[in-house]
């Protein structure tokens, strides 16, 4: 079995580059959102995401982000993480919960490495913007378990059975409180993100998955793994193209 490659450093940050972060393997699902509240929010022709699991993203700056919960409109909070200095919005959850993060892609150090997968609400796309031939397009939001690849789909259920053991053992803990312990302790969510542990509609559906034996996890990860290898030597040519080519600005400079 050939070993794993290391997964290319794509990192990001706000725009004071207070908060810094890494992605600690390739994202699940990458869309542009042409509706009319993503044109709003950003102040731009469409919402730029790429989602992926919170414990995959890791804070490398000794400042965190914030966690920012607001209801833009009445019954649509907006919960979302960004820089205590200059409140960048560095990502967001939506409707998979806490776990999954929909980064914003923009602020990645390098975006044009993300291509979208997908291009959703294109009825309220601005005229303007020609969308390249052959393009994903949906009239509606991202359905996730229609569009996603099946090596996200996989990930996906995964992060939702972590989710869902967490969410157990927390129960558990506080449905006993012995020895002074606190409940908690999630294990394996990147810091600060506040993506571990809590009840979300979709963990429910996943919580069947606990009794999954050691071997049955091991060999569905591995399956997941080529998918996301082809995906990462993607990544990986498009990352040294950025990098020749930021050289390549610098000496001219
Ligand atoms: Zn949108
Ligand atoms: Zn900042």
């Amino acid at each position: 079995m050939s070993k794993p490659k290391p997964f290319p450093a794509i990192t990001g940050s706000c725009v004071c580059n207070t908060v810094r972060y890494r992605l600690l393997t390739s994202p699940l699902y990458c869309y542009a959102c042409h509706c009319a509240d993503c044109q709003k929010s950003s102040g731009g022709a469409f919402g730029w995401f790429l989602n992926i699991e919170a414990y995959n993203i890791s804070i490398i700056s000794p400042t965190h982000p914030v966690i920012v919960a607001r209801e833009k409109k009445p019954g649509a909070l907006d919960r979302h993480m960004e820089c205590p200095k200059c409140k960048t919005e560095l990502w967001s959850n939506n409707v998979l919960g806490t776990a999954i993060c929909s980064i914003r892609v923009g602020t990645l150090d390098f975006p044009s490495l993300m291509e979208p997968d997908v291009h959703s609400y294109v009825g309220s796309k601005v005229e303007w913007i020609k969308l390249p031939e052959g393009a994903k397009t949906t009239e509606k939001e991202v359905n996730h378990k229609e569009l996603w690849p099946k090596s996200s789909l996989k990930r996906l259920e995964i992060c939702m059975a972590r989710v869902a053991e967490t969410t157990r053992k927390k129960q558990a803990a506080l449905a006993e409180p012995q020895e002074g312990t606190t409940g908690g302790g999630g294990e394996g969510d990147a810091e600060g993100t506040g993506g571990e542990g809590e009840k979300t509609p979709t963990a429910v559906e996943f919580e069947d998955k606990d009794a999954e034996d050691d071997e049955a996890f091991e060999k569905r990860f591995k399956e997941t793994e080529k998918a996301l290898q082809e995906r990462l030597e993607k990544l990986s040519l498009k990352l040294e193209e950025e990098e020749v080519t930021k050289k390549a600005r610098e000496l001219t400079l």
